[in-house]
């Protein structure tokens, strides 16, 4: 009870400024902190028992409204729970609200979300500027980060656990494709889109991810593996471990501050007792573009539901068809209206052969460069993204300048397999900076050893 109260004040105190939740739930979790209490004192409760949470408001909360931070829905109240949010409920875990995002997980600043703004809790040493925390879990990110929840969870399609992660100087984790349930979890690309832990170390990821992970017959995508005990493979050392250097990550205009942080990681790996080779992903250049191909066209399709007659919002309009366009076009926000927009024309005929198509047949190219050079390494080093966090104000206006912050999280996306964002120090302006770790199908335990030499 005490944990759960000292978390809502933070919460009370803090967060009007920072804008990390879009629902707080303080009732409910003292209640729910109550009940930790008597099971704890019976000696009973699961691994995360009275520990308060917060859940990124993509997750599919029963009785609890869930957004996607998107007005359209605005006041929708789902009859039924997530399975990753029921997982972490089952062991124990209180959750404190809803936390921000971008608009439908589309984004990579949370200056889509339309319930405003995320602010990054970390400041630059030189100026007072609001920065962004990242996105699309970006209220996750700032949430753990400025200690109002203790882990979080988070989803990642394209870089949205880690690239957050990177910027608010956390730790979160994209599970292989598969290990995560997505039931319950509202869809942008599904093939793509991947539940993970956020937290404030390794550890806390490790313990929150066994509770999340596992096989769900509600999703034919889910795999049944057994899930590890991940907190165990935390110790294991890097000794004899192979670690690759893709030479493609080497982008022209890396920042010098990112370089040196990555030859940091590549030294303390090196002092662990790794070996360190370079290794080749040549068709890394193909991986954002494919990217913003196929994850649009699966936004397109999964958006198509809301439609103003089933559930969220609805404009009324003279006829059915103006009803959808009047509740369409009221609902979404730019970002997510122009990737509706692009995914439709990339999946419309005379032109599905030539972008969609191509981008599936990059993906196959991309997963091809990872299975290859897993032949000889065991897990891939590179910086989580290519700049610390900006200011608010300093968002391009060109929504193609945003989407080339997602260029080193992108790939593992596309492949499929997981990858983990450690922090490795600050910037010049005393900005966190991330590095990312990139591992076998299903080797999360691998990545976790070698996370916590960088950590
Ligand atoms: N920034 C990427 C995008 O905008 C990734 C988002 C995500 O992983 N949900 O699509």
């Amino acid at each position: 009870v005490e944990l759960v109260d000292a978390h809502i004040d933070a919460i009370e105190r803090l967060d009007d400024g920072l804008n990390s939740f879009i629902t707080r739930t303080p009732e409910q979790a003292r209640l729910a902190a109550k009940e930790a209490d008597a099971l704890l004192a019976r000696g009973e409760g699961g691994s995360l028992c009275g520990l308060p949470i917060g859940i990124k408001d993509l997750f599919a909360t029963e009785g609890v409204r869930t957004t996607a931070a998107s007005k359209i829905l605005g006041n929708f109240v789902p009859p039924y729970e997530s399975t990753v949010t029921a997982n972490l409920k089952r062991d124990g875990a209180i959750s404190l609200g809803k936390l921000n995002l971008d608009e439908f997980a589309m984004g990579s600043t949370n200056l889509t979300s339309a319930f405003g703004g995320v602010e990054n809790p970390w400041k630059r040493c030189d100026s007072d500027a609001k920065l962004v925390p990242g996105g699309s879990s970006g209220g996750s990110a700032a949430a753990v980060a400025a200690g109002l929840v203790l882990g979080a969870t988070g989803t990642d399609t394209g870089g949205s656990i880690r690239q957050p992660a990177a910027f608010c100087g956390i730790t979160g984790i994209k599970p292989t494709y598969g290990r995560c349930s997505r039931f319950g979890t509202i869809a942008f690309a599904s093939s793509l889109d991947q539940a993970g832990p956020m937290a404030r170390t390794l550890q806390d990821c490790a313990i929150l991810l066994e509770s999340m992970a596992g096989f769900d017959p509600k999703d034919s995508t889910s795999v049944d593996r057994p899930v590890p005990h991940y907190e165990a493979a935390l110790g294991r050392g890097v000794k004899g471990l192979k670690v690759g250097i893709p030479k493609e990550y080497r982008i022209d205009g890396l920042p010098a501050e990112i370089e040196a942080i990555w030859q940091q990681g590549i030294d303390w790996l090196k002092e662990a007792g790794a070996e360190v080779v370079e290794i080749s992903l040549p068709h890394t250049k193909y991986g954002l573009p494919a990217y913003y191909i196929a994850a649009l066209a699966e936004a397109s399709s999964n958006l198509a539901r809301y439609d103003g007659v089933r559930f969220g919002e609805r404009v009324q309009g003279a006829s059915l068809d103006a009803l959808y366009e009047a509740t369409r076009a009221a609902g979404f926000g730019d970002e997510v209206k122009r990737r509706i927009l692009l995914g439709t024309y990339v999946l419309s005929s005379g032109y599905y052969d030539a972008y969609y198509l191509r981008a599936q047949k990059v993906r196959t190219l991309l997963q091809r460069d990872f299975l290859k050079a897993y032949e000889t390494v065991d897990v891939i080093l590179a910086p989580t993204a290519p700049s610390g966090a900006f200011a608010w104000d300093e968002k391009p206006t060109d929504p193609v300048q945003v989407y080339l912050n997602d260029v080193f999280t992108v790939p593992a996306s596309m492949a499929g397999v997981p990858a983990l964002s450690v922090p490795a120090g600050l910037d010049s302006r005393g900005v966190p900076l991330g590095l990312q770790l990139i591992g076998r199908f299903f080797d999360e335990e691998t990545l976790l050893a070698a996370g916590s030499v960088l950590e």
